[in-house]
């Protein structure tokens, strides 16, 4: 199995426009990040999750051809508005793409993108999209998907674990009933917004608490704004805890 952070910032990018901080104006390419996505290359299938904003040159820098399925984890804009993206997809591989996500998420998405889904045919091309609510683990043509539930403010969405890697991001606390489904971890990709507390996101220390618990082999730690300059934050981590770049390769076993 292999994964990579296609991107790893919050939802404003890093930079940001029209600031001048020493991050949004660093020389370091790992400071430059991002609409938050992962993908996941396991058993074969190309599962990519949240349609980032920056989708397009996230695919082309990464030669992704081919998409299997698609997991949301909420419908925040910068988690979802690259699904137009999709229709390219649909090219290749010639039939709807599978698309996944809590009630929540699938509504919101089903209002917001309305255009996509109101079987009316327009002059231009719209994506080919299947969407199904998860409520449970289930198997995607043998990959085994374990949805989890994380708070994310008021609201309640998904990370989902796959194997022996669990994708927690835009996530502000971990419901009792979830802990369990992320004992035993190679890798946790969890957010951790910035230094100072946030209602809707872990900050660094809640981030690294939370890998403290669940003591995975790594933690990996994503979506990140521009307060969080790289190698600053490299130093100050222990060694099992890193922060993501955009492009960062991991390979696990496969599920
Ligand atoms: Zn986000
Ligand atoms: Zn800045
Ligand atoms: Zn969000």
């Amino acid at each position: 199995m292999k994964v990579i952070i296609l991107g790893s910032a919050t939802s404003t990018g890093v930079p940001i426009i029209g600031c001048g901080c020493p991050v949004c104006t660093s020389a370091n390419p790992r400071n430059k990040r991002t609409r938050c996505s992962l993908f996941v290359e396991a058993g074969g299938k190309n599962i990519l999750i949240d349609t980032s904003t920056d989708l397009r040159c996230q695919a082309l820098r990464h030669g992704i051809t081919r998409l299997d399925a698609v997991l949301y984890t909420h419908s925040h804009a910068d988690h979802t508005h690259g699904i137009d993206e999709l229709r390219v997809y649909n090219f290749v591989n010639k039939t709807s793409i599978r698309c996944y996500g809590n009630a929540q998420t699938i509504d919101n998405i089903k209002n917001n993108f309305k255009y996509i889904f109101d079987g009316v045919e327009s002059a231009g091309g719209k994506p080919k999209l299947t969407l199904t609510v998860v409520s449970g683990e289930f198997d995607f043509e043998g990959v085994g998907i374990t949805p989890v539930d994380v708070y994310h403010a008021d609201w309640t969405i998904l990370g989902y674990r796959i194997g022996g890697m669990a994708y927690l991001t835009d996530c502000s606390g971990i419901p009792d009933w979830s802990w369990d489904k992320l004992r035993g971890l190679d890798v946790l990709i969890i957010s951790a917004l910035r230094y100072q507390p946030h209602p809707a996101h872990l900050n660094v220390e809640q981030a690294v608490e939370v890998a403290n618990e669940l003591k995975p082999r790594l933690t990996v730690l994503t979506h990140m704004g521009h307060e969080l300059d790289y190698d600053t934050l490299s130093k100050e981590l222990p060694d099992s805890i890193v922060p993501a770049y955009d492009g960062m390769e991991l390979e696990l076993p496969n599920p």
